[in-house]
This record gives structure tokens, C-alpha cells and sequence, in this order.
């Protein structure tokens, strides 16, 4: 059932890696650009309105990296204990080619589309 190498886990593990190092970066820089606009709001309500509309974009992308971030720690951990690249609903192989395209993927194409319809 395992047919990940060493050498090819490595390399997600060095993928999830830097990309966690990118998202924490970005997460970062959304809350140090909140923390000014917050400022810029008590110092000018005249332009309240739009900088709420952008807080509410910034906030949108942050959530979907902190989201990102925590998928991202469940692989690395899986790393750990040698479960990654299975997928959690069949226990199958999850496919390299797969991982490439999302490294912190859960489940297997098929049951990636049965998780999406069940999930409406
Ligand atoms: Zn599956």
C-alpha cells in the first residue's frame, strides 16, 4: 500500500515546509495591514466604508491561510507518524502526482469527490 519514497517524502515534507514559512509570512503582513487601517480608522471617519470593505477582504484571505496553515501542520505531522500521503476515507494511496498538485491533500481524488457532495 505504501509506495511513497524516502526521498519523495522529503521533498513534501520540503514543500509543506516552506509553504507554512510563506503562509505565516502573509498572515503576518494581513495583520500588521489590519492593525494600520484599524488606526487609520480612529484617526479618519470619513472614510470608514471603504476601509471596512477592505478589512473584510483581508479578513476573508486570512481565514482561508490560517485554514491553509492548519491542513498544512495535520500533513507534516502525518510525516511523523508515517500515515502521510494516505487518504483518510479509503486508506489508499493518495498519489504523488496528487500530492504535488496540493501536498496537504486528505483524500484521494475519488473520495474527494464524495467528500464534496457530501459535504452539500
Ligand atoms: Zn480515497
Amino acid at each position: 500500500m505504501r509506495e511513497m519514497h524516502d526521498k519523495e517524502i522529503e521533498y513534501f515534507q520540503d514543500t509543506l515546509d516552506s509553504r507554512k514559512i510563506q503562509i505565516e509570512k502573509n498572515i503576518a503582513g494581513v495583520e500588521k495591514e489590519m492593525n494600520e487601517l484599524r488606526e487609520l480608522e480612529l484617526n479618519d471617519e470619513g472614510d470608514y466604508a471603504s476601509v471596512s470593505n477592505d478589512n473584510m477582504v483581508e479578513n476573508a484571505i486570512g481565514n482561508q491561510q490560517e485554514l491553509e496553515l492548519f491542513e498544512i501542520d495535520i500533513a507534516l505531522a502525518k510525516i511523523k507518524d508515517g500515515s502521510f500521503g494516505i487518504c483518510e476515507m479509503c486508506e489508499e494511496c493518495v498519489g504523488v502526482h496528487r500530492l504535488k498538485v496540493k501536498p496537504h491533500a486528505k483524500y484521494c481524488i475519488d473520495c474527494r469527490e464524495i467528500a464534496e457532495k457530501s459535504a452539500v
